[in-house]
């Protein structure tokens, strides 16, 4: 009897004391990360779906339909998107290589379908609020994050926030211009950094090197197959001692590190956090965007920055959606 009564005060207990989740969603163009976040960053139930299979409000209505399903008291629920987005108005801007999500509002269409509040940005300040709240950017204040892929992306932490600008569009280093009169980007300017160190630019480096006549372990990794070259093969080579794919690397870590010394002369930011596919080259990317910002950023600004790789990788977008979720609640 005494431990029956014991049992229900234990269960009554438990469901007031029932922690918060937020839901943390990453759409990409290939896939779909969605996941249960709790108050301490962790992430304790998650799920991927193809985002190709579906159009934009499929998918949505898939999404929702796995969240209606959770037995987890969830406060709110944050979007991370391929392509800018107006987080004020919950809108996207368009997707980056995604068609059908033109000027869609996300995040009014998400909260009719799950009657939580529903908050979209941007996959990169997405990115940027992880690394802050649990990742490499943990006790700094001032912070620049850097995403290198297909597209070069850029979140700017100033003050403990997250930086926006007047249309929520802050942060595209990748669109910082490197090269006077250099080539067309598909940004509509000229001689943007994405249009020199995004995946397939350094491939294209590479095979116009090749083509020049130079020899490289590159075309026996391929077979002899140019198509097939991509920045996972580059690194192949310059691990196995390759001349040619180790100059393709300092050329990209130049190109980074010019474009950084821009940025770390009008920000004076802390720390540098580098993220994505290729930071993964590791040491000689590294080492080379930190010795261009050496020599070349002003002193007093380049005296203690540090430029270090993301942390939380695969996982970033779902905490740092979780935590878009978080602060935009906590802030109302
Ligand atoms: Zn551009």
């Amino acid at each position: 009897m005494v431990l029956l009564s014991f049992d229900i005060w234990h269960l009554s207990l438990n469901s007031m004391v029932k922690k918060d989740y937020f839901i943390g969603i990453d759409i990409g163009a290939t896939n779909t990360k969605l996941g249960v976040v709790d108050d301490n960053g962790k992430i304790v139930n998650q799920d991927v779906i193809s985002t190709k299979e579906y159009t934009p409000d499929e998918l949505l209505l898939e999404l929702a339909d796995i969240i209606n399903d959770f037995d987890f008291k969830i406060k709110g629920v944050g979007i991370g998107v391929a392509g800018p987005a107006n987080v004020k108005e919950g809108k996207v801007y368009y997707f980056v290589n995604s068609p059908g999500w033109d000027n869609m509002e996300v995040a009014a269409k998400f909260k009719l379908l799950t009657k939580l509040d529903t908050y979209v940005d941007n996959d990169v300040n997405v990115m940027a609020l992880a690394e802050h709240c649990y990742g490499a950017g943990v006790n700094y204040r001032n912070i620049i994050c850097l995403t290198l892929g297909s597209g070069v992306g850029g979140g700017i932490i100033l003050d403990n926030s997250l930086y926006r600008g007047n249309d929520f569009v802050a942060g595209e280093i990748g669109h910082i211009p490197v090269v006077p009169e250099g080539y067309d980007c598909r940004c509509g300017g000229r001689g943007c950094l994405e249009r020199y160190v995004g995946n397939e630019f350094i491939v294209e480096r590479a095979i116009n090197k090749i083509e020049n006549g130079r020899q490289s372990s590159i075309m026996g990794l391929v077979r002899g197959d140019k198509s097939k070259i991509t920045p996972r093969i580059i690194d192949e080579a310059y691990r196995i001692g390759d001349k040619l794919a180790e100059e393709i690397w300092i050329e990209t870590g130049k190109f980074i590190g010019i474009a950084l010394v821009g940025v770390v002369n009008l920000f004076n930011p802390e720390i540098i956090i580098i993220g994505g596919g290729i930071a993964k080259t590791g040491d000689i990317l590294f080492n080379t965007i930190y010795d261009i910002i050496k020599q070349r950023a002003m002193e007093i600004h380049k005296r203690s920055i540090k430029v270090i790789p993301a942390k939380l990788g695969e996982v970033a977008g779902i905490i740092g959606a979780a935590m878009l979720a978080r602060q935009r609640i906590e802030s109302r």
